[in-house]
């Protein structure tokens, strides 16, 4: 029997910060079997997953994976590539000078790379130019932190939620983006009753356990959270005694807050009276009240005046550093708040510190040796790509992130890139739509090979330990950036001999001359060495004793990081979106995250079971909107605005708003060919945080007439930059494949012989056919050696083919006798159809939930579990149980 080894590690994607147990069969040759479970023992999840982490086994294949330097095209050695990009720096710099360089990096690198980067261009190469991905998630919620508390603090923990009165969470769809935060408060909930808000203009898969849900126009929440103070001051409900004692600009802010009437806010944000008065009279009369948000606040050219409008409340009312109250930002990715403690972001400083600060850049420049840091900030991302394309910047070097899809004007991101005179990417994936833009490419490694530690949203240090050998010649970030800055000349500076010691390095310089000065101060881990650094259980900070009797929530003692010990309250008015709709572009964007995908899909995308849920591109309208416009639910649409557009699938759905739109962040050039949603997001930003808004765009919808339909499932990977409209999704053993286009195709049975055909097999072959040119309906079916190995499906509607049950045809075993029968495109009689799949887990389609609620008399979602084991498991799938639950438990079975 295989020996099994197990690691403590922490999961990869989102800001929840899940701790992970990797179990690795030690002795197995080849490629080590591993098992993924959820770390009882971790204080964010305690064992919980969700579809994401519990799907991490399946991602660690070495498709796809770059695993050797490449220079202009051509694999070659690491020295040739680090002398490259240390040479052509170099070139850049003496030419034009350091401004003309710049990094742009991510929440998904550790603290330890992201220290080091930023140590090397604040500290040696001698910019700021080094911005992150963060600035796309919550740069908004940094830059309000700051105003009002004098440093970037989240003064609140998890525990907060379970143990608030009420949770309101603003523009958060906690259940799909930080699903293992969201069943602890739906836990919390249950236990004892916790009233929930959802404040977000779609009613999204959080509102399953929301008492109320406001869906208020897009982008008005600073004229929401203004009436709110207005309201508290009003009725009598301002702890008078803390904003006297802790806060500056009470008068000021409330005089903001005040100048809009309670039906001004009503008209801006578009709710009813009653709903709005319900809400006021809920926070105002509930003392634990925690307000979480996320990207639906920071996304937006107001979203630091929104964060503010926020922290007025709390601060108004005392409701902040003690139990089960505050406002609470939690963050999209594993690791931007430890990229936050090390100064990811183009105008921070490392260890909270401010470049604008002299003091504070003296206390860096000697701690780090050199004469000088930037005494501004550098450019913000946006900001960051115009200079790329505007020729000021001439080389980059990109770091485990996908700017071609994810910024905002994405097609002008791709155009700058094209031109830069010098690109460098780092990442783990050889094909990404920023990697072909690449001179120079660095094999990094990935979660599973690396090694050092993260800080999720409530500033709980974790670390992230490696359980697999590096494969190829991939190298740790750091050590890339390392091995560059030698070859510049600052060898002295970068002699780390693993993670523990940039670790070590980053903690002593959060203590140096800080004094409880600065909100970060780690320094009591500055000695730690390897085996300590190696066996650190997740810690938060501060690390304090005050900390400590504080539960570690920051703020108890009603003492702030500014001057004066005090809070500012922040006087905000609310502004409309930068965009804003006409008759050209009448509907709203809106974008973000989907349930069981993550980013630009690099990783979730390498598992099938992550897209049995969501498959495709798709935009969410409402029904009415649909009518208007000429939608077909299920038919195609393209959404367009000034700067670029999309085709997606069409979902109609009362959930979303009239007049507004949702499509999801996730889909590129690799998996679809026309999904990049980035293109249409128009690059506004926020003034004081720079983040996009990508919550609010103005666009034009309509229908994409497609001649022809088709879906395909087979066991090749299919092309699709081919055709108008394709989606290809990884399906079973092979792929599923959506596809359109408005030509007409004469030459199905070519077509289906290029998708169908499995390379290298000798056996027998057949392709099985029906077609009704009369009507446009073409059916294949093909097989190899007795095997099903595709099936493709023509039509001039879109194809009514169970999507489920084509894949599980592929690599059945088929008698010659039952071949014909596949053409149908459905299962025989005796197999209900399970539909489109709801549980990721045990593949439960939302057919079979339905018949468990209408045959089965199931008529919660624990009965459905209890039923067909829907939700047992991860639990990212209850919050949609539960809306099928409702929707259909008065339905009597016939
Ligand atoms: Fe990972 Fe899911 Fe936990 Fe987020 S909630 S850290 S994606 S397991």
């Amino acid at each position: 029997m295989n020996a099994w080894t197990r690691t403590r590690t922490t999961c990869p994607y989102c800001g929840v910060g899940c701790g992970v147990l990797a179990d690795v069969e030690t002795a197995a040759s080849g490629s080590p079997a591993v098992q993924i479970k959820g770390d009882h023992e971790h204080p964010a999840n305690f064992g919980r997953l969700c579809s994401k982490g519990s799907a991490l086994a399946e991602t660690l294949s070495l498709d796809d994976r770059l695993l050797h330097p490449v220079v202009d095209g051509r694999q070659t050695s690491w020295d040739e590539a680090l002398d490259t990009v240390a040479s052509r720096f170099q070139e850049t710099i003496a030419a034009h000078g350091p401004e003309a360089v710049a990094m742009y990096v991510s929440g998904q690198m550790l603290t330890e790379d992201y220290y080091v980067a930023n140590k090397f261009m604040k500290g040696f190469v001698g910019t700021a130019n080094i911005d992150t991905n963060s600035r796309l998630c919550m740069s908004s919620s940094v830059a309000g932190h700051k105003r009002a508390f004098g440093a970037d603090t989240v003064p609140g923990v998890y525990e907060d939620l379970e143990l608030a009165d009420l949770v309101v969470l603003v523009g958060s769809n906690l259940a799909w983006c930080h699903p293992v935060l969201y069943q602890r408060l739906a836990a919390a909930r249950e236990a004892h009753g916790t009233k929930v808000v959802v404040i977000d203009p779609r009613a999204t898969a959080t509102c399953e356990i929301a008492d109320l849900h406001l869906a208020l126009e897009p982008g008005t929440d600073v004229a929401l959270f203004n009436g709110l103070l207005a309201h508290l001051q009003a009725t009598g409900r301002i702890d008078d005694a803390f904003v006297a004692r802790a806060t500056n600009g009470w008068e000021d802010t409330i005089e903001a807050a005040a100048a809009l009437s309670f039906d001004e806010v009503i008209a801006h944000t578009g709710l009813r009276r009653e709903t709005l008065a319900c809400f006021f009279e809920l926070f105002a009369g509930t003392e634990r009240a925690v307000t979480v948000f996320s990207q639906g606040v920071n996304q937006s050219s107001a979203g630091t005046d929104k964060v503010s409008a926020i922290i007025n409340c709390h601060l108004a009312t005392g409701r902040i550093g003690r139990p089960g109250m505050g406002p609470f930002s939690v963050t999209g990715q594993p690791n931007a708040m430890g990229g936050r403690e090390v100064g990811g972001l183009a105008n921070m400083l490392a260890a909270h510190m401010e470049l604008e600060d002299p003091a504070h850049r003296r206390i860096v420049s000697q701690f780090w040796g050199v004469s000088s840091v930037p005494d501004r900030s550098g450019l913000k991302a946006v900001d960051l790509f115009e200079a790329i394309g505007e020729g000021r910047i001439k080389a980059v070097w990109i770091m485990a992130t996908n700017p071609v899809d994810s910024l905002p004007d994405a097609d002008a991101v791709r155009a700058a890139l094209a031109q830069c005179p010098f690109v460098v990417v780092s990442d783990v994936t050889a094909r990404t739509d920023t990697a072909e833009l690449a001179d120079v490419l660095l094999p990094s490694i990935a979660w599973g090979e690396k090694d050092g530690t993260v800080t999720n949203s409530e500033r709980r240090i974790s670390r992230q330990r490696s359980f697999l050998h590096p494969p190829g010649e991939t190298r740790p970030d750091w050590w890339q950036i390392c091995r560059v800055a030698d070859r510049m000349g600052f060898a002295h500076a970068f002699q780390y001999i693993g993670p523990h010691e940039i670790f070590a390095e980053h903690a002593a310089l959060t203590g140096t001359e800080n004094d409880g000065t600065r909100d970060l101060d780690i320094s009591a881990l500055a000695s730690m060495l390897r085996d300590s650094y190696n066996a650190l259980e997740p810690l938060q900070w501060p690390l304090t004793e005050t900390a400590h009797e504080a539960n570690g929530r920051f703020f108890a003692d009603g003492k702030f990081f500014t001057p004066d010990g005090r809070a500012n309250l922040v006087p905000v008015r609310y502004r409309a979106a930068a965009s804003s709709v006409d008759r050209e572009f009448p509907m709203v964007l809106n974008t973000g995250r989907i349930r069981d995908q993550w980013h630009t899909m690099t990783r979730t995308a390498k598992t099938p079971r992550l897209l049995t849920h969501i498959a495709e591109p798709f935009v969410e309208v409402h029904p009415l909107d649909a009518a208007e416009y000429g939608l077909e639910p299920a038919g195609l649409a393209r959404i367009t605005s000034r700067s670029g557009s999309v085709v997606a699938r069409v979902s109609v759905s009362e959930r979303q708003r009239r007049g507004s739109v949702f499509v999801p962040m996730h889909w590129t050039d690799q998996h679809a060919s026309a999904a990049r949603v980035g293109a249409v997001v128009a690059a506004n930003t926020d003034p004081i945080s720079g983040q996009p808004e990508s919550k609010y765009g103005a666009v034009s919808i309509e229908a994409f007439n497609a001649a022809w339909y088709g879906f395909a499932v087979t066991s090749i990977e299919p092309p699709i930059a081919t055709y108008e409209y394709a989606a290809r999704a990884r399906a079973g053993i092979g792929y599923r494949l959506e596809f359109a286009g408005r030509a007409p195709v004469l030459a199905w049975g070519d077509i289906a012989a290029e998708l169908l055909t499995k390379p290298g097999s000798v056996g027998e072959r057949q392709i099985l056919s029906y077609c009704d040119e009369g009507h446009g309906q073409y059916r294949f079916a093909a097989f190899a050696d007795g095997e099903c190995i595709g099936l493709l499906f023509v039509a001039r509607e879109p194809v009514p083919v169970s999507r489920s049950w084509a894949i599980d045809q592929l690599s059945a075993r088929v008698a010659p006798q039952d071949r014909r029968h596949l053409l149908a495109g459905r299962p025989s009689q005796d197999v209900p159809d399970q539909g489109a799949i709801v549980c990721a887990c045990f593949s439960v389609g939302a057919n079979e939930i339905v018949r468990a609620v209408v045959d089965g008399g199931c008529r919660t979602t624990a009965e459905v579990g209890q039923c067909l084991g829907a939700g047992t498991n991860c639990g990212s799938c209850r919050a949609e149980i539960g809306r099928l639950v409702d929707e259909h438990r008065f339905e009597t079975a016939v």
